[in-house]
């Protein structure tokens, strides 16, 4: 959705002890403003690479349906329109949508897809970045209210109720993008493949028969080092993090995950990596996650059947679901 430079996990593509075999085939291309990477295995080099030509194209459609950065994407439409009329927009756009709400619903608005106002007033994308005035900071969050946006499933309408809201879907579009590569990758034969938009990553089966994708967990405050990894197969998890589009003034760190309640960057949490069943599911909950902090964060995701989640807090101080317990491996205790 928009320019990301380093890319949140590092995702382990050997498998333990064994070296990467001939029929791991990968391919890294620039979608959705950062780095997606496909891995395909167990397919002959040629059909690999068509159904990894297929799901890069899958995504760039995504792209161009859900941007916040063109006024003719069903974003961009629903944008313009604010405050005046409602908008037909894609199937997609719905399903993304619906998913947004029900996140900033339970979520208690931690997560809210109508952040847009105070996403383009603290203009992480900018140079010369600065803190915005305060008064800037209250106007825009008077704007910021998921519950003044509807959906209507039935007839593919969206409507922002107050002129200047702005939907942004830069917490949840790239792991709903995961899900549509790794089903476009189903369709193409494949049933081994591990799919990175960023730090939202979708795992198509096993890497082989009885070895599971291995997946690190990017250390908050140390640039290429990992905190700890996770075995997962046929899942999704997304890291949301404090250190990527961040700037430092006079000692404070200003950083793009911003609390809807406060207008300014949350504050609760270095990082927070959530493990679903879905990326559309693990990007949201990571997100709204890392906004709650550890407690409330790890409360979330426990009321969600088969999601887990770590969470660094602002101290550093790790903090795992029970159904993680022991499994993070590497995890310095
Ligand atoms: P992620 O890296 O998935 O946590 O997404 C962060 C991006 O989501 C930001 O760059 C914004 O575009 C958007 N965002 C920031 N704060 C929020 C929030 N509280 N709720 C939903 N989206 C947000
Ligand atoms: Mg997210």
């Amino acid at each position: 959705m928009r320019k990301a430079g380093v890319v949140l996990v590092i995702v382990f593509l050997m498998a333990a002890g064994c070296r990467e075999s001939s029929d791991v085939h990968r391919r890294t291309q620039y979608l959705m403003g950062t780095v997606v990477t496909i891995t395909v295995a167990g397919l002959a080099e040629e059909d690999a690479s068509r159904a990894m030509s297929a799901a890069f194209e899958e995504i760039r459609r995504l792209e161009g349906v859900l941007t916040f950065f063109s006024e003719e994407s069903d974003l961009g439409r629903i944008n313009a329109a604010a405050g005046a009329r409602e908008v037909l927009v894609s199937a997609e756009t719905i399903e993304v949508l619906a998913e947004a709400l029900r996140i900033s619903d339970r979520s208690g608005g931690a997560f809210d897809a109508t952040i847009g106002p105070l996403v383009s007033l603290w203009g992480f994308e900018v140079k010369d970045r600065f803190v915005p005035p305060k008064e800037e900071i209250e106007r825009a969050r008077t704007l910021v209210n998921w519950r003044n946006m509807s959906v209507d499933p039935n007839l593919r309408t969206v409507r922002l109720e107050r002129k200047g809201m702005k939907v942004d879907l830069g917490g949840i579009a790239k792991g709903y993008a995961a899900d549509r590569a790794a089903e476009t990758l189903r369709k193409h034969g494949v049933s081994s493949a591990m799919v990175a938009v960023a730090g939202d990553i979708r795992a198509v089966g096993e890497k082989a028969p009885g070895v599971a994708w291995h997946v690190g967990i990017q250390h908050p405050r140390e640039p290429g080092a990992v905190l700890g990894s996770l075995r997962i197969a046929d899942r999704s998890v997304s890291t949301s993090g404090d250190y990527e589009r961040y700037f430092i003034k006079d000692g404070i760190r200003y950083h793009h995950i911003l609390n809807p309640a406060t207008g300014r960057p949350a504050a609760a949490s270095r990082s927070a990596t959530v493990l679903a069943p879905t990326t559309i599911l693990s990007d949201a909950l990571s997100t709204a996650a890392f906004v709650l902090g550890p407690e409330k964060g790890i409360g979330l995701v426990q009321s969600f059947p088969g999601v887990e989640a770590v969470i660094v807090d602002r101290e550093g101080r790790v903090h795992v679901t029970p159904g993680l317990a022991g499994k993070v491996e590497g995890l310095a205790s």
